[in-house]
């Protein structure tokens, strides 16, 4: 399992160049700094289509590719490559988004880890295709207002559950799985660098806010990624071999409606609505917190 890092422990040098193209306030941008930092030298990013190529700016050799659907078809082909040369040594890595995660890639995702490909892949889960227009996806909470799922007379925004690719990716054997925060870099350079020490295929999830399709102002975002950890609207945890561990456990959670509000896309929402989150959210956590530090299955 992993231990948290605090980023001084990692030293002074930066592996990113100062700007890049993303908005501001960007969760994305966060995830591929802390990435970068994490990796250090030897490493190779793969990237396709989505708000990734705002925040290519790692500096590290970088493959993108426009096929929406391919990071794992890429990964999997520069990682035997890399074989190929007797390179192994070099971690094959993707900042891939939701849309290309848990949707439109996932058969490449879930192919690649079948395979137990020798690949990490960070999923920025920013819950909708943001670069192209705000629409939801599979990782969108449900009643967040996208701009296919709009809020008006007949429409209460998405109305379907999240995808737990988390545990998906858990339930088929990879080797290291875990969900993770830009609200707790800790954490997240701990998991990134203990799953850089392993091989095979390698997962990691992080909770990453974007303001302009989530209707807050920029300077929230740690805010808002923050409440969503302490409320279990998203939980941290990992899952390595097949044990389940919770990284963070409060002795109570948050209710969901402080950080839902703070939220333009949920503005509509009324007590109804957010109890029906709020029960889901405490079902799933008291089903994580039954099988923290056991199997998953
Ligand atoms: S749309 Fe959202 S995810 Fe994309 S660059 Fe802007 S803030 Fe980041």
């Amino acid at each position: 399992m992993s231990r948290p890092i605090p980023l001084h422990e990692l030293g002074d040098r930066e592996y990113i160049d100062p700007a890049n193209q993303a908005c501001q306030g960007c969760g994305g941008a966060i995830v591929s700094r802390l990435v970068s930092k994490a990796l250090g030298e030897g490493f190779v990013r793969a990237e396709v289509a989505c708000c990734g190529p705002a925040f290519m700016n790692i500096r590290a050799p970088s493959i993108y590719v426009e096929v929406f659907e391919g990071a794992g078809a890429l990964m999997t082909g520069i990682s035997r490559g890399l074989k190929r040369i007797g390179r192994e040594d070099v971690v094959v890595m993707g900042i891939i988004g939701d849309g290309g995660t848990v949707d439109i890639g996932f058969q490449g995702l879930s192919a690649a880890a079948e395979r137990n490909e020798n690949i990490l892949w960070v999923c920025y889960d920013n819950e909708a295709y943001m670069n192209t227009g705000g629409q939801k996806s599979g990782a969108t909470t449900p009643y967040a207002a996208t701009t296919t799922t709009p809020i008006g007379e007949y429409s209460r925004g998405k109305l379907e559950r999240r995808k737990n690719v988390p545990l998906l990716m858990a339930v088929q054997g990879a080797p290291y799985v875990a969900t993770a925060s830009v609200a707790f870099p800790e954490d997240l350079l701990g998991k990134l660098v203990h799953a850089k020490g392993i091989r095979g295929f390698r997962y990691i999830h992080v909770s990453s806010p974007c303001p302009t399709g989530w209707g807050y102002d920029p300077k929230d975002t740690i805010k808002v990624a923050r409440g969503m950890v302490q409320s279990g609207l998203w939980p941290l945890y990992e899952v390595s071999d097949g044990i389940l561990r919770l990284n963070y456990k409060p002795r109570e959670l948050k209710p969901v409606r402080e950080v839902l509000k703070m939220q333009g896309r949920f503005r509509h929402l009324n007590d109804e609505e957010i109890e029906r989150i709020q029960r889901e959210v405490d079902a799933f956590w008291r089903r994580l917190v039954a099988k923290d530090g056991g199997e998953i299955f």
